[in-house]
Formats: C-alpha cells, structure tokens, sequence
C-alpha cells in the first residue's frame, strides 16, 4: 500500500472520540467544541470493519487516540476485536493518563501493545493549570501502572512552551536516569482557535536540548524499537531511558510519513493538516467496500504540509483530527 509518492502506508491512527476530561490550553478551548452528534460516530463494530478490510491492504500497525480515548466506555473490549484482525502487529494508544491507574491492566490484558502517555507538567498545580482541569493526574503513577501491567515501551509526551512549562525540561528528562521511558519534547503547534499560546511560545528543539544538556551530554540513540513517528532520540549518560524531540515547527518529515487517520465520525485523513479526507461512514453503513475509498484517498494525499508557511488561523484543533 503505497501513496502517489511512493510512501508505504501501514499505519492508521484511529480518534474513537472527539470529547475529553482536560481542556489543554494548547489543544481545546475551556467551554468545549461543537461535540459530534453521537449518531455519526462510529461504533467499535464499525471501527473493527474499517480496519478489517484495511489489513489486507497493508496496514500493519495502529493508534488509538481522541480527544481523550479513556474516556469512551469499554475502551479495552475496543482493543480486544482488534486484536483479532489478521495482519495487525501493533496496538497503541494515546492517553492523557489519568484514567490508566485504573484501566492499565484491563487494557494489556486485551492486547494493547505500547502507550504515550502526555504530560506537561510535574507539578500538580501547574498541571491542572495547563490542562484547566483538576483530575489529580501524576505522570509517574500512570506511568508506573501501564509499566506493572506490562505494557511496553512507555512514551512520554511533553509539549513545550516558552514561560509555561519550559522551566521543567530537564526534570522530565531526568526521569530517564531511573525510568526506562522514552519522553519527547514537542514543539507547541499554534493551531485551532488558541487565545492565549501563539509563535511567542513555541521553544525550538534545538533550545531544549541545549538544557537537557545541563544534565550531561547526550548520545543520539535509536530510541525504543519498532518506533512509527518521527521523533528524534537521545540518551544521557548512564540513563534506562530516552530524551526526545519531535519537531513540527522547526522541520517537517512529511517524506518519511507513513500515517493516515480515521476521525471519529469516520473520515479518512490523509494528512494531519488541510482538509484531505474521505467520508468512509456512509459507505461503511451501506455495506460497500471500502479499498476503492481508501486508494482514492491515498492517491489524494498531500506530498507536504504548509504548517511552517501557514501561522496561526484557519487550522482545526488536534482533538478534532486525531493528533
Ligand atoms: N488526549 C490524548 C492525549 O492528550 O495524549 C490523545 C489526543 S491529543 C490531541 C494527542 C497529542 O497531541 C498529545 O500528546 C498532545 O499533547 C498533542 N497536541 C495537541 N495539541 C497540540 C498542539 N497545539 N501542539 C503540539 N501538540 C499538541
Ligand atoms: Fe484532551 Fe489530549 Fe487535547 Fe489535552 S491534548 S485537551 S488531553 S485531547
């Protein structure tokens, strides 16, 4: 399965839910969005068929995401159907974490593989400040939930921005001395309709860096096998784990992209920006085939995006999208 570009597509991110339990001032305004109406949402039966009749085609590996997936019901019964689908290697999900206490276990047992886990702060006042929701999340206890129930590796997700939380960058690396995780630096995208973050508050990678290396200087590792994205990776002196960069702002690898979305009401996404997508739904609730689709749509697929040329305005939230 490959694009008009000649990049193999064995990837699919899969939003099960645009909602969400933390309102990020990066990602969600604090009143909400205009909600999906739950009738075009897709069911998990129908989020099962769609990658069903994708696997044959090549697809290999797949993220669940939202908005905020944990929150939906019977998340791991979701996991659980599809397991069962022939050809799929690989199962991850995408959380903010406060829920995985809770459910890490129920979710290894149905056959999740890897998890991110996004975290932007140590601070449980600064966290709650961030997210405009006070839900008592602590990333190392979500962390060290998910790793007790064996689920591997463990990614860290830490979206940096300039007078907010960029004073933490060498706290959350430091937990890669004692802890195998791999945490990776993004850069904040200024996209949606964001009021207060704009470009003033993007930190370059490069600049994080340079203060994770206040700590000891760092070796470029692999990171952690079997690794879909485009992060970069490092390792301190002597750490379990890995320090990384993810860099939206600062370069783009749309070359190396080998990635298309499913939102939640059934849109094929071929690109996390712009407005190539194809409706799946209706065709999947008549019963037709979906492979025509989907080839349409890889051969629609943008060759690059235009978030470095396109500054703020006119870019839908990541919680809309499947981020
Ligand atoms: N709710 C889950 C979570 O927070 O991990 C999954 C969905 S969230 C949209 C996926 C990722 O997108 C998170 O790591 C989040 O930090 C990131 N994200 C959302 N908006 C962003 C922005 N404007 N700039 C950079 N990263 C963003
Ligand atoms: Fe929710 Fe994730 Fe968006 Fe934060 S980044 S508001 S946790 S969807």
């Amino acid at each position: 399965m490959q694009d008009q570009f000649g990049r193999r597509i064995e990837y699919l991110r899969i939003s099960i839910t645009d909602r969400c339990n933390f309102r990020c001032q990066y990602c969600m305004p604090l009143e909400g969005l205009p909600w999906l109406p739950k009738q075009d949402i897709l069911r998990y039966e129908e989020i099962t068929e769609v990658v069903r009749q994708l696997a044959p085609l090549g697809l290999r590996r797949l993220r669940i995401t939202g908005g905020e997936p944990t929150i939906r019901p019977q998340l791991a019964s979701l996991i659980r159907l599809l397991r069962q689908i022939p050809g799929i290697e690989d199962i991850a999900l995408s959380t903010n974490g406060v829920r995985l206490p809770e459910m890490a276990h129920d979710l290894a047992e149905a056959g999740l593989d890897r998890v991110n886990i996004s975290a932007d702060s140590l601070r449980p006042e600064r966290v709650a400040a961030i997210a405009r929701r006070d839900l008592s999340f602590d990333l190392v206890r979500a962390a060290r939930a998910a790793e007790d129930a064996g689920i591997a590796p463990i990614k860290v997700n830490v979206v940096v921005m300039r007078g907010i939380n960029d004073d933490e960058v060498a706290d959350f690396a430091a937990l890669t001395r004692v802890h195998p995780w791999h945490v990776r630096f993004i850069e904040l995208m200024p996209v949606g309709e964001l009021r207060d973050l704009t470009w003033e508050h993007v930190v370059p990678s490069e600049e994080v860096l340079q203060r994770v290396r206040s700590l000891g200087a760092l070796e470029p590792d692999q990171g952690p096998v079997r690794g879909n994205g485009p992060a970069v990776y490092y390792r301190l002196p002597g750490a379990v784990g890995t320090v990384g960069v993810i860099t939206p702002m600062t370069h783009t690898y749309c070359e190396r992209c080998n990635r298309v979305r499913l939102t939640a009401d059934g849109r094929l996404r071929t690109c996390l920006f712009g407005d190539h997508e194809v409706l799946l739904r209706d065709a999947l609730r008549r019963g037709e085939p979906l492979a025509p689709l989907f080839t349409k749509a890889l051969a629609e697929k943008p060759k690059e995006h235009h978030l470095l040329q396109m500054r703020i305005g006119g870019l839908r939230a990541l919680s809309e999208v499947g981020g």
